[in-house]
């Protein structure tokens, strides 16, 4: 025999190994849907925090040569992964900007996988472009955004972020010396992606004017104004806004109207990051929060917070299409055949990835299951548990950030402690929050205060979670009280 034939059939074999046979496929997913049941079943009495985090773990996670059994590994991701750290899935995960994870998504994920169809370039599959096109489709109908924008399922709000704001930069030309007398305005509660996203852009030689927020943590519009004209008599070049439908830390939405008027008046691109608050747009009650967004240049929204998606999917929009290309659009020699006869704008010219993972269909698939409906009740329903929240925290002795206006409720306890002492007995209380384990809250520092935040956005989270979330708080304030009396 050919000596080459000869090794190739020897080196054949143990790869036959990574092609699983039906049966094997059959096990093996018995397996995984059998942990993924236990999981989904244990959700009702696991924490939603554990903080003792075993360490030893680690060593069953080093790489073997030969391979270990599925139900092992399945145990070794319990242990090393499940358990420790925040619990995602959880109803009681109430820190940070939650979401959940939708069921129909992790099989949208698994049939994209299996499928693995190539979900940048439109000639490779114009299908999964297509359906990643018309979810943005969609997110520009919501957000009244025409239908000639353009967009990118990224892997969440930063990298949206990033890229709305190297289009903003390349539609005004901010490069070399230029830079330097570009001037960025935010207020001091915009997320920390803007920083990174100005940085990564090349926009640190850029002057970033971080407004102080008014009492009620917003961008005061006339402060905005006032700093753009003052810029521009100054000789500077002012050429984008970044205001928040929704702010992580609590909640707010700046005036998202008076900020487009104004960056409309002086040529300025206007940015909203509705990474949070987004979606609530779908919420008759409160849609009129969120007027003006539609005249925006660009918007960052995260599926994987208000449409309850698992981690991994952000949006941005973006009506200048022109310069989002400028930005990306690249031709390559060795893919030369990918630009035959496409249709649709590939995702591969719109953001800084060629290969990326199929997101479209993690979304598609739970919109198109349950229909929108469902997501309008769940984002109306979050917002009236903050109410009630917000409410609860009130009528027991504590002080609140006011009526939230979407689902992130800001509270801590001040009595008659000074400044110094209520914020040891609010880190207590967050401490002693995250020991109990069964709900999990994040704190915040706000004007130099401890604050805690309940952020209710998962799609697990209803009546009976808040319920027993005022319980833990009045019983561990009790508990803490307690303790200073002695
Ligand atoms: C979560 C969030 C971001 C960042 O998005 P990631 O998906 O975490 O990258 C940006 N802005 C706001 C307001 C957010 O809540």
């Amino acid at each position: 025999m050919n000596p080459l034939i000869e090794k190739i059939k020897e080196v054949e074999k143990p790869a036959l190994k990574l092609d699983p046979g039906t049966e094997q496929r059959d096990a093996y997913r018995r397996e995984v849907t059998r942990y993924s049941e236990d999981f989904l079943h244990r959700l009702n009495s696991d924490n939603a925090y554990n903080g003792n985090n075993d360490k030893t773990i680690i060593n069953s996670l080093e790489v073997s040569e030969t391979g270990k059994p599925l139900p092992q590994l399945l145990e070794i991701f319990e242990k090393a992964v499940e358990k420790p750290g925040i619990n995602a899935a959880s109803q009681g995960h109430l820190g940070y900007i939650p979401g959940g994870g939708l069921y129909p998504a992790a099989l949208a994920d698994y049939l994209a996988a299996v499928t693995n169809k190539y979900a940048g370039i439109y000639f490779g599959s114009p299908g999964a472009v297509l359906i990643e096109n018309k979810m943005l489709d969609w997110l520009k109908e919501i957000m009244q955004f025409p239908k000639e924008a353009t967009g990118h399922l990224s892997s969440g709000g930063s990298i949206a972020t990033l890229t709305a704001i190297t289009a903003a930069r390349d539609a005004h030309a901010v490069t070399g010396a230029a830079a330097e007398k570009a001037v960025i305005y935010s207020s001091t509660q915009a997320h920390h992606c803007l920083h990174k996203a100005i940085r990564i852009a090349g926009l640190s030689p850029a002057i970033h004017r971080e407004i102080p927020t008014d009492s009620q943590h917003k961008l005061p519009p006339d402060i905005l104004e006032v700093q753009i004209k003052k810029d521009k008599q100054n000789g500077l070049q002012p050429f984008l806004v970044v205001s928040s439908a929704g702010t992580t830390d609590t909640g707010a939405v700046d005036d998202l109207d008076a900020v487009s008027n104004i960056a409309q008046t002086y040529g300025l691109h206007h940015h909203v990051d509705a990474a949070y608050g987004g979606f609530f747009i779908l919420v008759d009650s409160l849609k009129s929060r969120l007027k003006g967004i539609e005249k925006a240049d660009s918007i960052t929204i995260d599926p994987h917070k208000g449409m309850f998606l698992p981690y991994g999917i952000g949006a941005v929009l973006i009506k200048d299409t022109l310069s989002t290309m400028k930005s990306h659009h690249y031709k390559a020699n060795y893919m030369r055949d990918a630009y035959s006869d496409d249709v649709d704008l590939s995702p591969a010219d719109l953001s800084p990835e060629l290969t990326k993972h199929f997101r479209g269909l993690r979304m598609w698939l739970p919109l198109h299951l349950f229909g929108v409906q469902a997501f309008r009740s769940a984002l109306e329903e979050k917002h009236l548990l903050a109410l009630y929240f917000e409410e609860e925290m009130r009528n027991n002795g504590f002080e609140t950030g006011g009526k939230p206006e979407l689902s992130v409720v800001i509270f801590r306890y001040k009595g008659d402690l000074n400044e110094q002492r209520a914020a040891t007995f609010n880190n207590e209380l967050v401490r002693r929050i995250h020991l109990d384990g069964r709900v999990f809250l994040s704190a915040t520092t706000i004007n130099r205060q401890t604050w805690l935040r309940c952020a209710i956005l998962s799609f697990r989270t209803h009546l009976s979670t808040i319920r027993q979330t005022v319980g833990i708080i009045k019983k561990l304030k009790k508990e803490i009280k307690a303790q200073n009396l002695e």
